[in-house]
């Protein structure tokens, strides 16, 4: 494995870095002080959509996308990187029109839509124009398992009608967002992988009912959000159907695949940049007499979480080559190993530059609570840890009887 970065990529990563260091990290306080001062949390900062026009200007759009016309042209290794500059901050990625959920759904329309669905979606997602959202998971069900959701999706002559409710559907409450693609069931007499669907839902169609907005850690996330949403027998063209009914569960895996290491390259990103902010706080604090630097426990902090960033940037650089030269089935395990490590290294790392903070470290003073809280819930969005474990022992104990 050769992670030395192409003369292509570390340019590209020199201009992400100046660009977040010169324009977006400055930005985070404007951004929160809108949002702060907003009599309706639910819009946008203006200085998101100057970000993104600037960054769209300067050729830093789309990084995350394969496709040479469409995007970048980028592998997921060289790619990684890029994702941990951005992931620095948590409004970097969409600067860069790389933030999840869009960069899954566009991924899903790549690979699964028609023309007409691309040219209706994905041209003013690619464009940064609207937002969209993934509607899978459901209160009334164990989601870790998507074979459980209930949702229905029945065809009655030229459209679908869906009935169900779904909830954590991340960023349907953002004013921008235009288009949900949600899973149900389109025929549970099927088998067990082959019942359920994706169809894509405009958010202004007749009884898509927003029923309220879920809070993490009593934060609402805004702008973008995490709704609860009641489909009351919402109709859609047949037409708007991906891939074809049936089909839907294979969408989710192929969707999931780069989704879950695109988070754990961002969190690396997270990670750093509060490693970072341990040792300028550990350096300017002192207590007792001494810095905080000088204390042996904090010094070991920062060596530990320095030590476990390094290992978990090479797994997820080693899950990123293997996704670019054998697909990403064949890097499942890598992936699931880089699922389980990171978001749970990023979470201690970040809490550990929150001791070293004291009071300040859980304020909305630093970016440690937020990104605490990112790092905390990918541990249960994309897979909880457990499903990740129990999948890469199957996998495992399987390949250690295989003769
Ligand atoms: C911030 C955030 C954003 C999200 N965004 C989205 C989104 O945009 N769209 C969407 O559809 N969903 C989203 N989700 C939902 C997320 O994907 C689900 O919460 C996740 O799949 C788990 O489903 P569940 O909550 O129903 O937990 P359950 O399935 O009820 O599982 C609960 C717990 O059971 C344990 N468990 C489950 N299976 C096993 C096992 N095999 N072995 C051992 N233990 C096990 C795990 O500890 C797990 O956490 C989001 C969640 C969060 C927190």
């Amino acid at each position: 494995m050769n992670f030395e970065l192409s003369d292509k990529v570390a340019a590209l990563r020199a201009r992400v870095r100046a660009f977040m260091r010169d324009h977006v990290l400055p930005a985070e306080a404007a951004y929160h002080a809108h949002l702060e001062a907003a009599t309706e949390r639910f819009s946008i900062p203006p200085v998101i959509e100057e970000l993104k026009a600037k960054a769209r200007a300067e050729g830093l759009w789309n990084l995350w996308c394969p496709h040479p016309e469409l995007g970048a042209g980028l592998n997921n290794l060289e790619y990684a990187p890029l994702a941990e500059e951005m992931g620095r901050s948590l409004i970097g990625p969409e600067v860069f029109n790389c933030n999840a959920p869009d960069t899954g759904n566009m991924e899903v329309l790549i690979h699964y839509g028609t023309e007409v669905q691309k040219a209706a979606w994905l041209k003013p997602l690619l464009a940064g124009k609207i937002r969209s959202a993934f509607a899978m998971t459901e209160p009334d069900v164990a989601s870790s398992d998507a074979t459980n959701v209930q949702a229905s999706i029945l065809r009655d002559g030229d459209e679908y009608v869906i009935r169900g409710r779904k909830w954590w559907t991340t960023g349907a409450p953002d004013p921008r967002c235009r288009i949900l693609i949600v899973m149900g069931k389109t025929d549970p007499e099927a088998p067990k992988h082959r019942q359920q669907s994706m169809v894509l839902v405009p958010m202004d169609t007749p009884g898509v009912k927003l029923r309220r907005r879920l809070r993490v850690f009593g934060d609402d996330d805004a702008p973008h959000g995490h709704a609860e949403i009641d489909f009351e027998d919402v109709r859609v063209p047949a037409a708007n159907l991906l891939l074809g009914e049936g089909r839907g569960f294979e969408i989710a895996q192929g969707r999931l695949g780069p989704g879950r290491i695109h988070h754990c390259m961002r969190l690396i990103g997270c990670a750093q940049r509060a490693l970072e902010a341990m040792c300028d706080r550990a350096s300017s604090r002192t207590a007792f007499g001494k810095t905080l630097a000088e204390q042996g426990v904090v010094r070991q902090a920062i060596a530990r979480s320095a030590s476990e960033i390094a290992q978990a940037r090479l797994l997820t650089l080693a899950a990123a080559d293997k996704m670019d030269r054998e697909g990403n089935k064949a890097a499942r395990d890598l992936i699931a190993m880089a699922k389980i490590t990171v978001p749970q290294m990023a979470q201690t790392v970040i809490d550990r530059a929150i001791q070293v903070h004291g009071a300040k470290g859980v304020s909305q003073d630093t970016f440690l609570a937020g990104a605490f809280a990112y790092a905390r819930t990918i541990r249960i969005a994309d897979g909880p840890d457990e499903v990740h474990q129990d999948a890469l022992a199957r996998q495992l104990l399987k390949a250690s009887q295989t003769p």
